[in-house]
C-alpha cells in the first residue's frame, strides 16, 4: 500500500497548481518574492502595482527562469487607492483566467518615519498612509470577495499587516501603525463574514523585512541590513528575508490552511513574545 505522506509530499511541491492568484504591491520586496514562490508551487500570477517598468521587468525574469514549466504571469498598473484600478484588476484577471483564488493585498508604505512628533506630522501624509494600507487594502478584499461570491469560489483573501498591527515601535509613524492594527480589525471583521461562503480572511505580520521598504524609506543600507539578516540558530534582532516571509503567504494560500481564518500569522523569531525589560 502507499504511503499516504509519500504522495503528500510530491504533491506539495506544485500546491498553488492552478489557482489564480493576485499580488499587489507585486513588483518588489515581499510582493516580488511572493510572486516568484506562487509560480513555483505552480499558480498563476497577477502582478498589481504602480512600478510599471518594475512590474514588467519582473515577469520577464520570472518567465526566463522558468522557461521549462512556461508558467502564466502578468502585470497590470493598479493604483490600490483608486476605486477605477482596483475593480479593473480583478475583473480583467476573471477575463483572463476565469477565477479568481487567492487575493493577496500587499502594498503598502511607510509614511514618513524617523521624525514622528505628533506635532510635526503631516497631516497630508497620514492621509495617504491610511489611504494605501487600509483604504487600498480594503477596496481589494471588497472587489476580490465579489469576484470569489459570484463564482462560488473558496478562496483565500491575505493581507500583509505587520507587527505594527499589535506593537508600536520608535520611529515607526503614528499613521502606520495605526494603519496595520486597522488592517487586523478589517481581517478580523472579513473572516466573520465571508467565511459562510468558505472564503478565508487572513494576515501576515513580519517584523523588519530586508525590502526597498526598509532600504530606501527608512534610510538604511540594504547591506547593514543583510548583514542583520537571519541566520539559522540566531533569532536576535532578526531582520528577515523576503522569500522566508512569502512561504507564510503560501501556506495561508494553500489547502494546508484549509481551517485557518481570522489569522494574525506573527513572523518575528519571537521578539513581540520577548520582555524587554531585561536586556
Ligand atoms: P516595497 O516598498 O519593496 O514594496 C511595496 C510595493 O507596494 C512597491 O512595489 C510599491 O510600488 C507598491 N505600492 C505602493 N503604493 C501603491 C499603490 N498605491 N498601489 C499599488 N502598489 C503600491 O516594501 P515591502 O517591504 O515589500 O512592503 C510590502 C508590505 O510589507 C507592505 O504592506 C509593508 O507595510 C509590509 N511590511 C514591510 C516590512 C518591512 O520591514 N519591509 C515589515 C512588515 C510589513
Amino acid at each position: 500500500m502507499e504511503d499516504p505522506s509519500s504522495s503528500k509530499l510530491s504533491q506539495s511541491s506544485r500546491r498553488l497548481e492552478g489557482k489564480v492568484a493576485i499580488i499587489t504591491g507585486g513588483a518588489s520586496g515581499l510582493g516580488a518574492s511572493t510572486a516568484r514562490l506562487f509560480i513555483q508551487y505552480g499558480a498563476i500570477v497577477v502582478i498589481a502595482d504602480i512600478q510599471d517598468d518594475l512590474g514588467h521587468s519582473l515577469c520577464e525574469t520570472i518567465l526566463e527562469s522558468h522557461k521549462d514549466s512556461n508558467p502564466t504571469i502578468s502585470y497590470i498598473h493598479c493604483d490600490v487607492t483608486r476605486e477605477d484600478d482596483v475593480p479593473n484588476l480583478i475583473d480583467s484577471t476573471l477575463s483572463k483566467h476565469g477565477k479568481l483564488d487567492i487575493m493577496f493585498n500587499n502594498a503598502g508604505i511607510p509614511g514618513k518615519c524617523y521624525n514622528t512628533d505628533l506635532i510635526e506630522v503631516d497631516g497630508e501624509d497620514f492621509k495617504r498612509v491610511m489611504e494605501v494600507n487600509l483604504y487600498g487594502a480594503f477596496l481589494g478584499a471588497k472587489h476580490a470577495a465579489r469576484a470569489m461570491i459570484a463564482k462560488n469560489t473558496r478562496g483565500s483573501i491575505i493581507f500583509t499587516a505587520s507587527l505594527s498591527s499589535v506593537m508600536a515601535g520608535e520611529g515607526i509613524s503614528h499613521a502606520y501603525t495605526a494603519s496595520k492594527h486597522a488592517v487586523l480589525g478589517l481581517v478580523r471583521n472579513l473572516c466573520v463574514e465571508l467565511g459562510q461562503y468558505g472564503i478565508r480572511v487572513n494576515c501576515i505580520s513580519p517584523y523588519a523585512v530586508a525590502s526597498p521598504m526598509l532600504t530606501n524609506e527608512l534610510n538604511l543600507e540594504m547591506k547593514r541590513v543583510e548583514e542583520k539578516a537571519y541566520e539559522a540558530g540566531n533569532l536576535k534582532e532578526v531582520v528577515l528575508r523576503a522569500e522566508d516571509v512569502a512561504e507564510a503567504v503560501v501556506y495561508l494560500a494553500s489547502e494546508e490552511a484549509k481551517y485557518v481564518s481570522g489569522l494574525n500569522l506573527i513572523i518575528d523569531g519571537g521578539y513581540s513574545t520577548t520582555n524587554p525589560v531585561f536586556p
